[in-house]
């Protein structure tokens, strides 16, 4: 059987490293013939020694001569610039990519993989909540699949093998809460970037780490769920269960539940989202029912943590609402990475973008870039202030 070729973007992320460590384990069976960066050029050159691509890009173009220069004399085409990772999103040169940039940034490349008819395993949510019509609508066109990596998500994809004639009454996301499940606005207001940093389950990127803190992350994974498997907004209900050991369920119609479940390690649902349809044997983690103590269940606080009902909101709305949503929340969280606001801050920032832009029921992609544009200037002129 041949190699499966697989195209990462952003493959210097927490994702895009975890996957070549799948990769690694698996050379029979996976390839590697696209890697992006968007500034890390070390990584991405030396990942590209270790698993020699055809094509890498590097998406700050200030950086293509240093990588270009640490590529001579191999046979790496190297490539820089936004334009780039398009354009190579567009190649016939892989089989799959695995779409793992963060934020707005990895619509344009998603899509264009979906134009291109390549499947598509998908970690970068935004690009869901972005224009997640638009993105459905390509792949069913072009007759290609979008595999979830997003952990809840492949939970739900899992559960639902096998089950296509069967309806969803409802499926139910698992949140862990985060680090400051339990705590109340007087605490929050005084939470600094470090702090909002450390996530007691799962170590990820910068942005979906605060984002998980806020619970920002939840509302973004209902509005994701709500395009991945076709749901209504009330078939979509969040849980917190700390542990992180059920991923996600599906509730059918004739009230039986599916569960996954697993310890958390972002690895399986790359993995299983890589290989689909086929599971791969590997060493990762076991979970042991004997050692576990509790699985514990409790309602999500929108009082406390109210960019989940901002989420919900937006998602309630739709059209260009998540759009904004999610372009003012970007802003929000590089601001407070950057020390510029608070931890509470970032809601009102994304709070205020949402009622100041308008709102388009049904926008076409061009509308979609627009109010990412306006709801991004909105945003930075807050945070200005
Ligand atoms: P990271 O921040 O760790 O990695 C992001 C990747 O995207 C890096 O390769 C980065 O390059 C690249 N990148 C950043 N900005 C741009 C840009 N403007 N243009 C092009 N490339 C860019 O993120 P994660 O791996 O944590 O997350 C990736 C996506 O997966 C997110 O959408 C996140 O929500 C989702 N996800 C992540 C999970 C996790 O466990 N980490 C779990 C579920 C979903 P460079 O390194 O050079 O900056
Ligand atoms: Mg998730």
């Amino acid at each position: 059987m041949s190699q499966k070729r697989i195209a990462i973007f952003g493959s210097t992320g927490s994702i895009g490293t975890q996957a070549l460590e799948v990769i690694a384990a698996n050379p029979n069976i996976f390839s590697v013939e696209v890697l992006t960066a968007q500034t890390n050029d070390e990584l991405l050159v030396q990942q590209a020694f270790k698993f020699k691509p055809n094509v890498v890009v590097i998406g700050d173009e200030r950086k293509y001569t240093k990588v270009k220069d640490a590529l001579a004399g191999t046979d790496v085409k190297v490539f820089a610039g936004e334009k780039a990772l398009e354009e190579v999103a567009a190649l016939d040169i892989y089989d799959l990519m695995l779409a793992a940039i963060v934020g707005y940034a990895g619509l344009k490349p998603t899509l264009e993989a979906l134009k291109n008819g390549k499947p598509v395993a998908l970690a970068n949510k935004e690009t869901l909540v972005v224009a997640g019509d638009i993105v459905m609508q390509t792949a069913m066109e072009k007759r290609v699949p979008v595999i979830p990596v997003d952990s809840e998500h492949s939970a739900i994809f899992q559960c639902l093998v096998g089950e296509t004639r069967n309806r969803i009454e409802k499926v139910i996301l698992t949140a862990s809460g985060g680090p400051f499940r339990g705590k109340k606005p007087n605490f929050l207001v005084n939470v600094k970037r470090d702090h909002a940093l450390q996530h007691p389950n799962w170590t990820m990127g910068a942005k979906i780490t605060i984002d998980s803190a806020t619970l920002m992350n939840k509302g973004l994974e209902m509005i994701e769920a709500k395009w991945l498997f076709n749901l209504k907004p009330e078939q979509i209900q969040v849980v917190i269960h700390p542990q992180s050991i059920i991923h996600s369920m599906v509730q059918f119609e004739d009230g039986s539940i599916k569960a996954q479940m697993g310890v958390p390690d972002m690895k399986l649902p790359i993995q299983y989202a890589m290989a689909f349809p086929q599971r791969l044997p590997n060493d990762f983690p076991r979970l042991n029912f004997r050692n576990m103590n509790t699985l514990s269940f409790e309602e999500p606080d929108v009082k406390t943590f109210r960019n989940l009902g901002l989420a919900i909101e937006a998602l309630g709305k739709g059209g260009n609402m998540p759009c904004i949503l999610n372009a003012a929340n970007e802003i929000a969280v590089y601001a407070f990475l950057r020390n510029r606001i608070g931890f509470l801050d970032m809601t009102e920032v994304v709070e205020q973008t949402m009622t100041k832009i308008s709102h388009i029921e049904a926008p076409t992609l061009e509308e979609y870039f627009e109010s990412d544009g306006e709801a991004r200037s909105f945003a930075a002129s807050l945070i200005q202030m």
